[in-house]
């Protein structure tokens, strides 16, 4: 081993904080590889039997799935190898040289006589296998909030923060089984907002924006814990009220409907307000949640007939 490759070797994390001469001779097994951009060090369908010292250059960790990901880089003063070296199972990870690199191969048989013989190699050996476990934690925890994100963002309307119909569709049915199983009475109420498409007109689609979020935000501060607000479509909503009798469900609609055509809406300098017309339907457990919609929908309708800023309820 040339100068400077022993330089390397020497600041290897195996080696840190202990006197390198005293183990030196142990290497002589040990066997330099130079990786060319690309090359292949580590695979999962092939046995390791080295613990891989990097001198220079950078190798790629990656995880083999449906797709290939990066992830993570691995740099001169680090090893891989490690792991499967240990515990004698096949790699997890695909390691592959990014440009030139060079390595050196301990066989396992000398990173056990380092151990046996250091207890700063052991001791070095055991901070990289739990430096890798920490990564591989973070990582994994990284990806698990990702997907929990996604499927945040996939529930829920971006605009108005309220859940959207794709939610509704999975949630309505299974709080209504739970009423029927209950024997308790639900209502669902749809909600539009009144004469909607002249605030955009007259104050353009960012302050209608404003107007969707200010009266969603009333709705869902209004409501109980367990009442579901949906976003169902462009200005409607739709709420499910469990264990509401018809009575309670007016109440409740009235209360909203007040609400929002007494709130001062602010843009800017600007200030106006807006109306809602909600329709309710009572929901009995042997009909369709179709259906109760239709039914919710046609009271809708009679009470922007009716002059809008009202409640109506079906039948
Ligand atoms: P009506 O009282 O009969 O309901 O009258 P309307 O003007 O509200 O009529 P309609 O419900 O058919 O109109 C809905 C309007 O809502 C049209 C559309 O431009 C607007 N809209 C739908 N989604 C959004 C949105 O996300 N942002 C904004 N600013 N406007 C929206
Ligand atoms: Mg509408
Ligand atoms: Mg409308």
């Amino acid at each position: 081993m040339n100068a400077q490759d022993r330089a390397l070797t020497e600041q290897n994390s195996l080696f840190d904080g202990m006197d390198f001469s005293s183990v030196e001779y142990m290497l002589e097994r040990c066997m330099l590889r130079d990786l060319a951009a690309g090359e292949m060090l580590l695979q999962p369908e092939v046995a390791n039997h080295y613990l891989y010292l990097i001198l220079d250059g950078e190798l790629s960790v990656q995880l083999v799935g449906q797709k290939t990901l990066q992830h993570t880089a691995l740099v001169a003063g680090e090893c891989t190898g490690e792991i499967s070296m240990v515990d004698g199972h096949n790699p997890s990870a695909l390691v592959v040289a990014t440009k030139p690199t060079r390595v050196l191969a301990v066989p396992h048989d000398t990173v056990w006589s380092l151990v046996d013989h250091s207890h700063e190699v052991a001791r070095n050996l055991l901070a990289i296998i739990a430096g890798r476990m920490r990564r591989d934690n973070s990582a994994l925890i990284n990806s698990h909030n990702k997907r929990a994100q996604f499927e945040h963002q996939a529930t829920v309307d971006a605009l108005t923060g309220v859940h959207n119909r794709r939610w509704m569709n999975e949630a309505f049915p299974r709080v209504l089984q739970r009423c029927a199983m209950d024997k308790v009475p639900s209502a669902v109420m749809v909600i539009d907002i009144d004469l909607f498409k002249r605030v955009n007109d007259t104050h353009g689609h960012l302050v209608g924006d404003v107007a969707l979020k200010t009266m969603a935000g009333i709705m869902s501060a209004n409501l109980r814990p367990h009442d579901l607000l949906v976003r169902y479509g462009g200005e409607e909503f739709a709420i499910l009220l469990p264990g509401a009798g018809i009575e309670a469900a007016k109440q409740i609609a009235e209360r909203l409907r007040s609400l929002v055509a007494e709130h001062e809406i602010r843009s800017g300098k600007l200030m106006f307000k807006i109306t809602i017309s909600i329709g309710i339907a009572p929901v009995t457990p042997e009909g369709k949640l179709d259906d109760f919609f239709v039914q919710a929908d046609r009271a809708l309708y009679r009470a922007k007939e009716g002059g809008r800023n009202r409640v109506e309820v079906a039948g």
